[in-house]
């Protein structure tokens, strides 16, 4: 696996491949891989002759300096887990070599970005979400972009990107990966001391519950949502919002009737965790993924042993 560290580097990399026929697949990340990121990298592998993996933790997407700086960061472990997956290359730039001196552009997508995590986390965070991915999809231009249901909001956002700036390429969304017992899978859960693990798996009872109500019939999302929520406390974790909206539009729905998003976040000890489900009240069954039924299901992470 080729470790690629400048833009420059990345273009010759990607000029070859391209002049070699290899279609291409871009995994943007912020490293520090579990499982979640594992599942993204097969699907890659799986789909396309050239996969390239970004590892760059952001700043211009935190808005809390203290979370930036708590944020893991384990490259040499990356990149043997990258090595080990097939990948290709692994491009991790410094901050510098992402933002020189000058830099002032930004990407904006406005009103998607601006509600649940937007509003939880300020404005600036899918601006500088959206900036960083222009940035990388334009660098590598790959066929092919992978994102995980995980963040379900930065799906929808990122989509519009590439839809309003005619970007040219395809968004592929991997369905969410979990610990055991439900927990999603995420760099900030190593932050969870053994109590706070445990409390942590009070956002997925939460959107179980609500889920529930829906399959048994509840309409109201206003009673859907106070159920997942009086889960959630009952747990020992109070949600920062627990929402029921469009999953394109990400608007509140008056109603729940066809495709919705539950979305919720939480601080639990340290960490500020989130999570979603997608239901379909056209389905029989409900499911946490945008994925084909056949790919659902197989990716519950085993428990430890
Ligand atoms: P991050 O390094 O946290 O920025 O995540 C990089 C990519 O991995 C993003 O597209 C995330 O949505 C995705 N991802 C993170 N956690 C999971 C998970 N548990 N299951 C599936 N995808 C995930």
């Amino acid at each position: 696996m080729r470790m690629l560290r400048t833009i420059a580097e990345v273009r010759a990399h990607v000029a070859a491949a391209r002049s070699a026929g290899r279609s291409i697949a871009l995994v943007p990340t912020m490293g520090a891989f579990h499982a979640g990121h594992e599942a993204l990298m097969r699907a890659a592998r799986d789909a396309c002759d050239e996969v390239i993996v970004s590892l760059f933790v952001n700043p211009v997407q935190f808005e809390d300096a203290s979370d930036l700086d708590a944020y893991p960061r384990s490259e040499v472990e990356d990149a043997a887990i990258a090595a080990r997956l097939g990948v290709d290359a692994l491009f991790a730039p410094s901050a510098r070599e992402m933002y020189p001196r000058g830099f002032a552009t930004s990407v904006r997508v406005a009103g998607l970005s601006d509600v649940l995590e937007g509003a939880a986390r300020g404005a600036g965070h899918f601006d500088g979400v959206c900036t960083v991915v222009c940035k990388l999809l334009c660098i590598v231009a790959p066929d092919v972009a992978y994102f995980g249901q995980k963040d379900a909001q930065q799906v929808v956002v990122v989509r519009r990107m590439v839809r309003d700036l005619d970007l040219p390429v395809r968004i592929e969304v991997v369905p969410t990966v979990r610990d055991f017992d439900g927990l999603a899978l995420s760099s900030r859960n190593s932050r969870l001391a053994p109590e706070d693990r445990a409390r942590a798996v009070a956002l997925r009872r939460g959107l179980g519950v609500a889920e529930d109500a829906i399959a048994q019939g509840e309409r109201d999302p206003a009673r859907a949502r106070a159920a997942g929520r009086a889960a959630m406390t009952a747990q020992g974790v109070d949600p920062e919002y627990f929402a029921i909206v469009d999953p394109d539009t990400l608007g509140e729905v008056e109603r729940i009737a066809g495709r919705v998003l539950i979305a919720v976040a939480a601080r639990v000890g340290p960490a500020r965790l989130i999570d979603n489900v997608l239901v379909d009240t056209q389905e029989v069954a409900t499911h946490d993924e945008w994925a084909p039924t056949s790919q659902r299901s197989s990716h519950v992470h085993p428990a430890p042993t």
